[in-house]
């Protein structure tokens, strides 16, 4: 199966990943989503996609595990052909304070968070640049920007993402690479089911509510544009949380 145009999404299963491969598939792209262990989630989110008439297919993967990255990206390169765009999104919490906070706990968020993104961009760009287009979207966090108690390996992975996107939007734009990051405030999925509905939390929200999946997809779509000229920027997405 060969795409006209494919994005793919790391952790693409499930929660913002999910909302993000079905927004991009209402536009028309093929889907390539990625996820570590909830089979039931992927086929459930493939079978909506190809609702949609796009092509779409699971890839089961440790984005921490170089190896096995290099040869998924390969496989859904032989898959489709070419990578439109790509959605570093797959992501972890491990919070502690951070006295408390062990080397495996560190680890894991790191790995996961932005070695992953390091991974699966490195084989991607090599396509999107034979292709002269591309466009990069990494899914940082407000915690990435402002830091959160709790969250020092987090916050650390989401800013190291920010610094990643800058720099590669100056090094790609010449070859009509645009990289972009998106900093999410509370959104309503598994990873915050536990803040869910926190009358303390919406104290904090101008929009007094938490986001949803589809608030952060909605800015997904709009970076990927391929009219858009917009790169190396940092679009907060958060409800006001932070001004
Ligand atoms: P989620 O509902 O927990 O979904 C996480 C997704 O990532 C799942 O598809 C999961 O696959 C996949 N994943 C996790 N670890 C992986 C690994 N090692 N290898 C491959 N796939 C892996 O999370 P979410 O809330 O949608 O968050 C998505 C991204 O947004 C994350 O980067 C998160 O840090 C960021 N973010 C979220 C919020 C928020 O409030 N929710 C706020 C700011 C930023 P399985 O289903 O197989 O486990």
């Amino acid at each position: 199966m060969q795409s006209e145009k494919l994005a793919l999404i790391t952790g693409g299963s499930r929660g913002i990943g999910k909302a993000c491969a079905l927004a991009l598939a209402k536009c028309g792209y093929d889907i390539a989503l990625t996820y570590q262990g909830n089979t039931e989630a992927a086929n459930k989110t493939i079978e909506e996609l190809k609702a949609l008439n796009v092509q779409a297919k699971a890839y089961k993967f440790d984005v921490s595990n170089k190896a096995e990255v290099n040869e998924n990206i390969e496989n859904i390169i032989k898959d489709f052909g070419r990578i439109d765009v790509l959605v570093n999104n797959a992501g972890i919490t491990r919070d502690d304070l951070f006295i408390r906070m062990d080397s495996e706990k560190w680890e894991a968020v790191i790995n996961t968070n932005l070695n992953s993104a390091y991974y699966v961009t490195k084989p991607v760009v090599k396509v999107m640049m034979k292709q002269r287009i591309g466009a990069i979207i990494n899914m940082s966090s407000v915690v990435g920007v402002y830091g959160n108690i709790g969250q020092a390996n987090y916050a650390s992975a989401k800013a190291g993402l920010i610094g990643f996107t800058k720099s590669l939007a100056k090094e790609l734009g010449s070859r009509n690479i645009r990289v972009n990051a998106i900093a999410p405030g509370f959104i309503a999925t598994d990873m915050t089911k536990d803040l869910a509905n926190s009358e303390e939390l919406l104290k904090l929200i101008p929009l007094k509510r938490m986001g949803t999946p589809d608030d952060i997809a909605s800015a997904v779509k709009f970076l990927a544009s391929e009219t858009t000229y917009i790169t190396g920027q940092v679009l907060e997405v958060d409800g006001g949380l932070v001004i």
